[in-house]
């Protein structure tokens, strides 16, 4: 009886070997490829689709209702880098945080090669605007029309050395780096001289592509520091400055474009 039993187990056990391995290693293998390809399939095909929304040969851009309500139309983005330009993030530019309206797009483009033909060793970085189709865009309280865009500040070491922005997802790409009220941050300093010398060729780009800087939200502590630049004593002039604003803008401007929307 014993050895009866003992037979069936082990026949068991051999019929559980001849089963098994089929389902045990065949079905792991291709459901571990279906959970790796699917997440890269998903984010080209998005990617795909943002690169399509932003393309040249699509009509212009239409921006509809304020920066707080609103929503774009065909918006366009800045390349991902320039001669002396860079997107904040690859990866809010591939998600598509950087749209906004084709002339300011153009303008923009045009203030950078402003400021590379008169001082080639500055770098700029910008920062988010709107999304493809606008609307709201977290964590801003604005930017909804693709009228809106954040520049951040461009930096030296306290050497003197032209610096970038350390960007990554663990400062929330860069939004969450603070500097002082003499615009310092670690071995990090504010380059007023270069920020005003883009807030300039901003206006300047602005004005030639029929647009008008409606407002420029800075810090307030760190304005008369952008003030005490040689050119930045002509921004006050020029361009209204909001002081405070419901979070400090010391890492960053923000700057809103006057353009005709529906
Ligand atoms: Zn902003």
């Amino acid at each position: 009886m014993a050895e009866n039993r003992q037979e069936a187990c082990e026949d068991g056990a051999k019929i559980k070997q001849m089963t098994l391995p089929p389902t045990s290693s065949v079905r792991p293998r291709g459901l571990r490829f279906a959970l790796l390809a699917l997440p890269v399939i998903a984010l080209a095909s998005y990617s795909g689709w943002i690169v399509w929304l932003g393309r040249e040969s699509a009509p212009p851009s239409r921006c509809y209702g304020t920066a707080v309500s609103g929503r774009l139309m065909h918006g366009r983005r800045l390349p991902y880098s320039g001669v002396n330009f860079r997107a904040y993030s690859l990866l809010g530019y591939l998600s598509g945080r950087t749209f906004m309206h084709g002339s300011i797009r153009d303008a923009i483009i045009s203030s950078y090669a402003r400021v590379a033909r008169e001082r080639p060793e500055l770098r700029y970085i910008y920062g988010e605007s709107s999304w493809p189709w606008g609307g709201s865009i977290w964590p801003h309280r604005t930017h909804a029309n693709g009228t809106a865009v954040d520049f951040f500040v461009p930096l030296r070491t306290r050497a003197g050395e032209v610096a970038e922005m350390p960007v990554s997802v663990l400062n929330k790409l860069g939004y969450e780096i603070a500097f002082d009220n003499t615009g310092r941050a670690g071995d990090l300093q504010i380059d007023f001289e270069a920020m005003a010398l883009h807030l300039v060729a901003l206006d300047q780009a602005a004005r030639e592509h029929g647009l008008k800087i409606r407002r420029v939200i800075f810090d307030d502590n760190l304005q008369r520091h952008l003030s005490a630049t040689e050119a930045g004593a002509k921004l006050s002039r020029r361009l209204p400055f909001l002081g405070k604003a419901w979070i400090r803008h010391d890492q960053h401007y923000h700057v809103d474009f006057s353009v005709a929307c529906s």
